[in-house]
């Protein structure tokens, strides 16, 4: 690997790698299948380096291991090079790049959890994930009136429009320059927006069995998606285009650092119902008012005790303020945060650079941007 050109900014790889290895396995496997020369099936893939020539990528055969190098097919950003890599290996495979599949739900209750949380109960049709902890759905911010749950998926595959609409996607994505290229990413996510299914649960009793989740919406001021929460009436019907699960097993042991925004708390909510390790985490919490603080004790989620830092802060402080309490912690081995960008960026930087935290451990996630750049 050493003829190709190494990244300057060491951090900003070190962003991206952890980000694809967390969050976006399958587009990773989708690369390393669209370059591969063997004909064994590839079980898993992570990308183990990023060079300004494309990303070489360690894939897990039934009986060896291997590397694919995928060269960088358009100029731009890291992240853009990378994304388009995977959109068009997921086109390749005729699959869609919108995501996993689309997911109705029923709106069944609304209610304010606190001054500006809305929860929002919904049933699905079809079952929910058990293992609900951070578990996002990108959600189309339009609601629609009730239609036969039968017609929710389409058996047929992608339709020959949808292929065509994705290969001009991808020809767009190539040709454009980066600026353009952006443009369009951000309008094809302008009406989508994500958010977590705080908890999941089936009603066995009734017949057939219904699949409850709540999900639990920050709202301020007037944006899209705060408009949209505060609009949903019981029985619309509103709609996902694509899913994506978190992972935590690296919180199952050592002591555990979990930093979480309002638009957080239903994740960390979810982690802390699920808790395995027997040491307790040590908790930092921040809201813009004070009143948002209340959300797990309205949910019946138990903080650790004596362990909870809880910071009342606008966005702009966010890194700052964790970072002054992060400092005193002795021991912090695993972490998981999601917060505003530029924070978390901070955040993940300080854990990696100065605790030595790798980035296996060290899950510290952008959940919305100061600075809006919608990528989906
Ligand atoms: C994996 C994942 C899971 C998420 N889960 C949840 C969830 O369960 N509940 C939840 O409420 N959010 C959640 N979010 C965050 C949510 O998707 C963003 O906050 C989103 O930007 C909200 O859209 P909007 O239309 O309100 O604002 P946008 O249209 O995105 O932005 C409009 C303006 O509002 C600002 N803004 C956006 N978010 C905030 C904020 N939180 N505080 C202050 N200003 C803000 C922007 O900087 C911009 O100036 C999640 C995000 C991710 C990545």
């Amino acid at each position: 690997m050493s003829s190709y050109t190494p990244i300057k900014d060491i951090d900003q790889k070190l962003d991206i790698i952890d980000h694809v290895n967390q969050d976006h396995p399958e587009e990773v496997l989708a690369i390393a299948n669209s370059y591969q020369t063997s004909s064994h099936k590839i079980l898993a893939a992570k990308v183990l380096d990023i060079f300004e020539e494309g990303v070489n990528i360690e894939v897990q055969r039934p009986h060896d291991t291997d590397q694919v190098f995928a060269p960088f097919q358009i100029k731009g950003e890291l992240e853009d090079q990378i994304l388009y890599l995977a959109y068009a290996a997921i086109v390749k495979e005729g699959r869609d790049v919108s995501g996993n599949g689309k997911h109705f739900f029923e709106v069944t209750k609304k209610e304010n959890i606190t001054q500006n949380i809305v929860r929002i109960s919904v049933t699905s049709a079809t079952p929910l994930p058990e293992y609900y902890p951070a578990y996002a759905y990108a959600f189309l911010l339009k609601t629609m009136p009730a239609i036969p749950m039968s017609q929710q998926n389409n058996p047929q595959g992608k339709s020959w429009g949808k292929k065509l609409f994705d290969r001009l996607f991808i020809w767009l994505m190539k040709h454009l320059s980066p600026k353009n290229r952006e443009k369009l990413l951000q309008s094809a996510n302008k009406d989508v927006r994500l958010y977590t299914l705080r908890k999941s649960w089936q009603d066995e009793e009734t017949e057939p069995s219904v699949n409850h989740g709540y999900i639990d919406i920050f709202t301020h001021g007037n944006t899209a998606g705060s408009q949209w929460a505060n609009s949903l009436a019981i029985n619309d019907v509103i709609m996902s285009r694509s899913e994506s699960a978190d992972k935590h097993k690296h919180l199952e042991s050592g002591q555990a650092l979990l930093i979480a925004d309002e638009t957080a708390y239903p994740a960390l909510a979810g982690i802390l119902e699920k808790w395995q390790n027997p040491l307790q985490p040590h908790v930092i919490l921040f809201s813009s008012c004070p009143a948002e603080q209340a959300y797990f004790e309205k949910d019946c989620v138990v903080l650790p005790e004596g362990q909870v830092h809880q910071l009342i802060c606008p966005p702009q402080q966010q890194a700052e303020q964790a970072l002054e309490i992060i400092q005193t912690l002795t021991s912090v081995d695993v972490v998981w945060a999601a917060c505003e960008a530029q924070a978390a960026k901070e955040i993940r930087h300080y854990i990696r650079n100065e605790r030595k935290i790798e980035g296996k451990k060290n899950h510290t996630k952008a959940y919305w941007s100061l600075k809006t750049k919608r990528k989906g």
